[in-house]
């Protein structure tokens, strides 16, 4: 061990137990004990007040990364019910398995989930580790964060992958900071460097102006959150069965400090334009903010939902949550109608993987057409209240 307490000196303060940013320290007997977790950063040298710290050389401590193995995917469940960005995790966690040769596994958590555990299987993991406790039946980062540590802990994953949700980004920096390991959010593409094996995690970054690739040389699970929609969901096939582990899930009083005391759900005319079959997204061609009343006609129609370009976001017309493109959402519905949308490279790359495509566009030279399956050259003002009473009809 590098870091030595010289136990004479030392008073028991705990400041440099408060310091340490990998909980490395105990106050054993008021006497301060350094534990495996030291990494020989030299913080609580700096703090202690009596010199009772000495460090010896300032060589990190070099983990074993031989004993992390395999593939894990975080099964975000709500209300029993797993959230679609799972499976897409699953069958990219599946190529990432195959390409390191280790397993795919899910970890759950929840309440009376244990019936989900079938569906993961079904889709490519071949373990589920389960964690099914009434104090875990609402999602809070304690409750989450403190048994998927200990599973980390004892199981010991090379890779864990999280959805890029709400929870997702609440839960992974949580965990990364208590495993003291490297963290990449919100990434676009994963791959693993066929000379060293590591996942290298690319993510846009700067707005969106750079692509940066990162990879997490020392520590290990190597962690990433994974933005919906961009991955390709795991094929479906009822016949596999894997095994289920039960994770401890035991909870002293103050172990959850979050109490929810209500979720309120948006009402289904909000519909998330991820989950959206049919889309309908105005540009800056609807000329102002009000072109969107014509939209959500059209979407009420199909029962779809409104969506738009970063331009009618940046110009305050609509809110950044229906922003499809790079810097928004990535959408992959049924139909998306592009009205009055431009095709720029940047809304482009959130929604070429449509099934159907429709542009209306007054610019035939528009570059949303080289992409669009069906392209109308006209008026949107005019266009759009043709189709709504053709579709009356
Ligand atoms: C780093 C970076 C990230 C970005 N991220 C995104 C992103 O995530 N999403 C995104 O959308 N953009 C993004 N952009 C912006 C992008 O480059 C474009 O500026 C934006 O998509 C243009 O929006 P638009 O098509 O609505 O507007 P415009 O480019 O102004 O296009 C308006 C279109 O409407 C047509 N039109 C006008 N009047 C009518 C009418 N009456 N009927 C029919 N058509 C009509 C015009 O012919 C034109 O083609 C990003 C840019 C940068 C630099
Ligand atoms: S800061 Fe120094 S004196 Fe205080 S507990 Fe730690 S080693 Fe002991
Ligand atoms: S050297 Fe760093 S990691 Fe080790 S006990 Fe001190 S503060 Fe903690």
């Amino acid at each position: 061990m590098a870091i030595k307490v010289i136990e004479e000196k030392c008073v028991g303060c705990a400041k440099c137990q408060k310091s340490c940013p990998f909980d490395a320290i105990t106050i054993e007997d008021k006497i301060a004990v350094i534990g495996d977790a030291c990494t020989n950063c030299g913080t609580c040298v700096e703090v202690c007040p009596t010199d009772a710290i000495i460090q010896e050389g300032t060589e990190k401590v070099v983990k074993d990364l031989s004993m992390y193995k395999g593939v894990w995917v975080f099964a975000e469940q709500r209300e029993g019910k797993i959230m679609p960005v799972v499976f897409e995790l699953l069958g990219e966690g599946k190529k990432l398995a195959a390409e390191i040769g280790t397993e795919l596994c899910a970890i759950l958590c929840g309440s009376n989930v244990a019936g989900l555990a079938d569906e993961l299987f079904a889709y490519g993991a071949e373990k589920v580790y389960l964690a099914d406790a009434p104090e875990l039946e609402k999602y809070t980062t304690d409750g989450y964060s403190k048994v998927i540590n200990e599973a980390i802990g004892k199981y010991k994953p090379e890779i864990v992958l999280y959805g890029a949700t709400h929870i997702g980004r609440d839960l992974a920096p949580c965990l990364a900071v208590k495993v003291n390991t490297g963290l990449t959010a919100d990434c676009t593409k994963l791959e693993i460097d066929p000379d060293d094996k590591k996942i290298r995690q690319t993510r846009p970054a700067f707005g969106g102006n750079l692509m940066a690739t990162i990879v997490c040389p020392g520590s290990r699970p190597q962690m990433s959150t994974v933005r919906p929609g961009v991955m390709d969901k795991a094929v479906y096939d009822p016949t596999p069965k894997g095994e289920i582990i039960k994770l401890d899930a035991v909870f002293a009083e103050g172990d959850i400090r979050t109490k929810v005391l209500e979720i309120v759900k948006t009402t289904t005319e909000n519909i998330s334009i991820s989950d959206a079959d049919f889309i309908v997204a105005g540009g800056m061609g609807l000329g102002k903010p009000e072109g969107f009343e014509l939209l959500k006609q059209l979407a009420d129609k199909l029962g779809g939902t409104v969506a738009t370009s970063r331009a009618c976001v940046d110009a305050g017309w609509a809110d950044h949550a229906i922003q499809v493109g790079q810097t928004g959402t990535t959408v992959k519905p049924t139909i998306y109608f592009a009205c009055g949308i431009s095709g720029a490279i940047q809304h482009i790359a959130g929604m070429q993987d449509s099934d159907i495509i429709i542009a209306i566009n007054k610019n035939e030279n528009a570059p949303i057409f080289e992409v669009a399956d069906y392209g109308i050259v006209g008026d949107l003002y005019k266009v759009i209240p043709a189709i709504i009473e053709e579709l009356n009809k």
